[in-house]
């Protein structure tokens, strides 16, 4: 027998138990009576007949109005388990009943919501849940379901419509997730190319969350690709710092091509060295590497980042570390670090270089909306 089902015949026990009570002691309850075409249809159930089943129960809600707190479980329930048209052939029904008061009429239109949205039928989701909004003591629900529903669509239009009205209706702070909406279309935008409108959603996007790092990154790689004010640009992308300073390895490789063509690679390093010392992290650590290999050599470059991986260390500084040294190895040695540095990046390509704080998702690739728990603005980069 199938366990979910058991608590559905709490009903019937409790029937049970009266019936007992009812030939055992006087007086008698003003409990109801169960129909006989009830019993059938759990019968019904427990043999393993769901859909005979449901025409019984269906059949009976019109007469019987004290059951629909059970059918609405028994519809839940079919949903849970994933047989979603018999969910929703149940709710439908339940619908149509016009004794039902406007609670239980809420609470049914939002489960044949639920039902239509696992289904993947999502238009006929979003009428339910507009329907809904206007019910006060769902509304807060429904805006909820209708912003899924419009991120799964990728309708950016109306889930910035419906993220302010709940807003509104909650109380809160919202535009973190209402900035990367904008942002979204800023891409859309993009992607059509379509430049001026990507600017003023990225400016509009920013002006609702000026922490955005999206909005900074997106702008900054937008000029770089059209070759504008290297200035401007480093601007842009060192407004990460203060907006949040995880997000700073993503910004030191188009900071460092921004100085190599303004021909300011000293106030690079300058910078460099700004952020290793407040902020620490493996990514300027290397590029400082780099930038002591090209002003001296390669011995210099090896004892500083060697001092610095003492402090904090790195697999990937430890390889960088390995490049600098082979040539000043003789040739039996050089074929063993060479050995230790390709097992190192063997490991090195297991680490993920992303990680969410909120469901622990990781992977290369950074999003904006984690893939996993769907949350926005919780997926940050790792220091490896
Ligand atoms: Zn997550």
């Amino acid at each position: 027998m199938d366990y979910g089902l058991l608590w559905f015949l709490l009903p019937l026990a409790a029937w049970s138990g009266w019936w007992v009570a009812r030939r055992t002691s006087q007086p008698e309850p003003p409990a109801r009576r169960l129909s006989p075409d009830y019993l059938r249809g759990l019968d019904y159930l427990l043999n393993e007949q769901p859909d005979k089943a449901i025409d019984v129960f269906i059949r009976l809600i019109d007469v019987d109005n004290d059951t629909v707190e059970t059918h609405l479980a028994l519809g839940a329930l079919y949903r849970r388990r994933g047989e979603v048209n018999r969910a929703i052939r149940i709710h439908q029904n339940l619908i149509k009943i016009s004794k039902l008061n406007p609670q239980q009429k809420a609470l049914a239109t939002l489960e044949l919501g639920l039902d239509y949205q696992r289904a993947g039928l999502l238009d006929r989701a979003e009428n339910l849940f507009q329907e809904l909004v206007e019910v006060s003591s769902y509304r807060g629900l429904a805006y909820r379901q209708l912003l899924g529903i419009y991120q799964q669509e990728q309708d950016w239009e109306k889930a910035i419509g419906i993220a302010w009205d709940l807003s509104k209706h909650s109380g809160e702070n919202l535009n973190p997730i209402i900035a990367h909406y904008h942002c979204e279309q800023a891409e859309a935008f993009q992607r059509k190319g379509n430049l001026e409108q990507t600017h003023q959603a990225l400016k509009t996007a920013l002006a609702i969350d000026p922490n955005c790092v999206r909005v900074s990154l997106t702008e900054g790689y937008l000029m770089l690709s059209q070759n504008t004010n290297f200035l401007e640009i480093i601007e842009i992308f060192q407004r990460v710092e203060q907006q949040n300073a995880h997000f700073i390895p993503e910004i030191i490789q188009p900071l460092e091509l921004c100085y190599r063509r303004l021909e300011q690679l000293d106030k690079f390093t300058e910078y460099l060295q700004h952020i290793l010392k407040t902020y620490g992290g493996i990514a300027p650590l290397l590029a400082l590497t780099q930038r002591v290999r090209e002003q001296s050599d390669e011995q210099q470059a090896a004892t500083f980042i060697i001092q610095q991986l003492k402090e904090t260390p790195s697999l990937k500084g430890l390889v960088h570390f390995i490049d600098l040294i082979l040539p000043y190895n003789e040739e039996n040695s050089q074929h063993n670090l060479f050995l230790v540095k390709e097992v190192m990046i063997k490991l090195l390509k297991n680490y993920p270089l992303y990680r969410c704080k909120e469901c622990g998702f990781s992977g290369k690739t950074l999003h904006w909306q984690c893939p996993s728990c769907k949350q926005w603005n919780t997926i940050a980069p790792l220091q490896n």
